[in-house]
């Protein structure tokens, strides 16, 4: 019997994705129907669904869960279920006009141009896209990168049972890292553990995030690293230097026992609170008793109070969600403190000042921006270890160095009219 939390709203896992021989059968009979194209962000819901990491739900929402999801975080087809996003299918006029409920669809990625699955239409409707960014996003500024792309999606929503064929390039691209929740479960069980707390990443991991994973493990069994491999904004570091950064740091400053490393397909919307709940039911498919939850977890600019993303997980109603967010304070190294603290913990007010070359030159907090850190990186300057381990920042400096330089031959490519 596991020790683990169950399922999100099952007592098991719910994973839409087809067996090998199944899928095979399923992706000839795929070629006859007609195409649906899919968004970066619907393909990874849609893998989501295939892994089980989005159970209980078996396909993209029709109009009144979507609806309901929007205003209530909850689901009339899954007997008032809470789910704090809503997951659906954007097509265009045409397309939709073009098939009728009933139909089955191939559900096309046009990114990789491959089929993911296939979807009976049990559904199709409009919806007030502005409503929907009003209530998830907060905001209904085209600016913010999650409502640019729901103001972009197609004007009608296809709804219906989904079947999954296939965890496109994840398997293969991100081997090790990538994981199913069955698989993490059953890793987590091997060793024992019952409470795990999940540490989100986007970003490469500093030294006040192995801070808050190191908190997580004095008061869980162990620390889940889950990184994002889905898409980010443009600007963000790819996952696969993101991979690397972060196993530097775990394979030299965390016991082997107490962490386990893995990543999951989604893309992600920054819907800031709204999306620290769906990181919190997801998380708790993967057998998570925990989320830590930091500082403006899954925001973007400053749409979202720092704190928000913690303070919603009050609205919850009990017992919606057996994942509690374990709530953390802004980190970092003090060096009147000399150590790690955080704003709850450190009395010291005055922010530590690091001049161009990289020296501390006073102060206490050590706060670095992303672009100051950029800025030394590049420069070839140093970065205060107390900011970050020196295996991270050579990994990420041998990636800077690598855009710049294709940076360059594009400008002399540019200059020269030569492609
Ligand atoms: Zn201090």
């Amino acid at each position: 019997m596991s020790k683990l939390v169950p399922p999100h709203g099952s007592d098991r896992l719910m994973p839409l994705l087809l067996g090998p021989e199944t899928a095979n059968e399923e992706i000839k009979r795929a070629a006859k129907l007609k195409k649906v194209p899919l968004t970066s962000r619907e393909t990874g819901d849609l893998l989501m669904m295939g892994i089980g990491a989005f159970t209980p739900l078996d396909g993209f929402m029709g109009r009144d869960d979507w609806k309901s999801c929007c205003d209530t975080m909850t689901l009339p087809s899954k007997k008032g279920l809470f789910w704090p996003i809503p997951v659906t299918l954007s097509s265009t006029e045409e397309l939709a006009n073009s098939l009728r409920v009933g139909e089955e669809v191939a559900l096309w990625d046009t990114e990789t141009d491959e089929l993911v699955g296939t979807m009976k239409i049990s559904e199709k409707y409009t919806i007030d896209k502005a409503h929907e960014c009003k209530q998830v996003f907060k905001t209904n500024d085209p600016a913010h990168p999650g409502v640019q792309k729901v103001m972009e999606q197609g004007p009608v929503n296809l709804a219906g049972p989904v079947k999954a064929v296939s965890e496109s390039f994840f398997p293969k691209e991100f081997q090790g890292i990538y994981q199913r929740p069955a698989e993490a479960r059953r890793l987590f069980e091997q060793r024992g553990w019952s409470t795990v707390a999940a540490l989100q990443l986007r970003n490469p991991m500093h030294n006040s995030h192995a801070y808050l994973a190191w908190i997580a493990i004095e008061v869980c069994d162990g620390v889940y690293v889950h990184q994002l491999l889905g898409k980010l904004k443009p600007g963000d570091i790819p996952a696969d230097v993101r991979v690397k950064a972060i196993d530097a740091l775990v394979n030299k400053y965390f016991r082997k026992e107490r962490v386990i490393q893995g990543g999951y397909p989604m893309e992600m919307r920054y819907a800031g609170p709204r999306e620290a709940l769906l990181h919190a039911v997801f998380r708790q498919n993967y057998g998570c008793s925990h989320l830590i939850v930091g500082r403006d977890h899954a925001g973007v600019g400053d749409y979202y109070g720092p704190f928000d993303a913690q303070k919603i997980f009050n609205e919850v109603p009990p017992g919606a969600l057996a994942i509690r967010p374990l709530s953390m304070d802004w980190t970092f190294y003090c060096y009147e403190c000399r150590s790690m603290a955080s704003m709850k913990t450190c009395p010291h007010e005055s922010n530590a000042v690091i001049d161009d070359d990289g020296q501390y030159r006073g102060g206490a907090r050590l706060l670095l921006s992303g672009t100051m850190l950029r800025k030394l990186m590049s420069e070839g300057k140093p970065v205060p270890t107390e900011f970050s381990r020196p295996e991270v920042i050579a990994i990420l400096k041998q990636y800077y160095d690598t855009l710049e330089k294709k940076v360059e031959v594009k400008l002399h490519s540019y200059a020269t009219g030569k492609p």
